[in-house]
């Protein structure tokens, strides 16, 4: 079985949490959160049950974003916001960070989450041992297939901390897969156990069937 930790598209074959943000029926396993490009609109409160549902995996995608979106002090509020909510309700955060590490870093400092957080669609190599060092899993999409600074410091990723990922992306999973075993040169078969349990240990509110 292969585990995408984050999509917006609904799959058959794996098991992965969608983005439910703006959607209307929600998928068999989801994660709901505001982006940080929304963060004006803040958390509707008719999410309270659906961050409840046992079919709620994680909370996100939520984080900052330099690039794109509102001021980056009202991002960084609703973030807070989020985290305060991730820890009350024991879910996990699929962070959106965009040249906004230093500050991501800053508030997770301060906050010292128990809940573990999952930088999605990693692309930074020269950050991933910021990252790491800070506790974050890594969600690997789409850019290690091109960007070849990951793919260099991919083979120094500690195996515990990968997780896989589509986004919004018309891959399917099993490239990601594959890639990222050809890279890190460990047989497919093993990789896909490790990932399993990684997702097990993160998402904790999953369960077979
Ligand atoms: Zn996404």
């Amino acid at each position: 079985m292969n585990f995408n930790t984050h999509t917006h598209i609904q799959r058959q074959g794996s098991v992965a949490i969608v983005n439910a943000e703006g959607m209307v029926e929600f998928p068999a396993y989801y994660s709901l959160g505001v982006h940080p490009w929304n963060a004006e609109k803040g958390i509707p409160n008719q999410w309270k049950e659906a961050l409840k549902a046992s079919s709620c995996l994680a909370l996100g995608e939520a984080g900052l974003d330099k690039l794109k979106g509102p001021d980056l002090e009202l991002q960084k509020t609703c973030f807070i916001e989020q985290v305060h909510l991730s820890e009350e309700l024991g879910l996990p955060i699929i962070i959106h960070c965009v040249k906004a590490w230093n500050e991501l870093r800053a508030i997770k400092r301060v906050l010292k989450p128990q809940q573990t957080w999952i930088y999605h669609g990693f692309s930074k190599a020269n950050l991933i041992k910021e990252v790491v060092q800070e506790g974050l899993m890594i969600s690997i999409g789409e850019a290690i297939l091109t960007n070849k600074k990951l793919q260099d410091k991919i083979a120094w990723l500690p195996l515990d901390h990968i997780l896989v990922e589509t986004d919004d992306s018309d891959l399917s999973i099993e490239r990601i897969y594959e890639q990222v075993s050809e890279l890190k040169d460990i047989p497919l078969p093993r990789l896909e156990k490790q990932i399993e349990e990684n997702f097990k240990r993160v998402f904790t509110k999953w369960k077979i069937g």
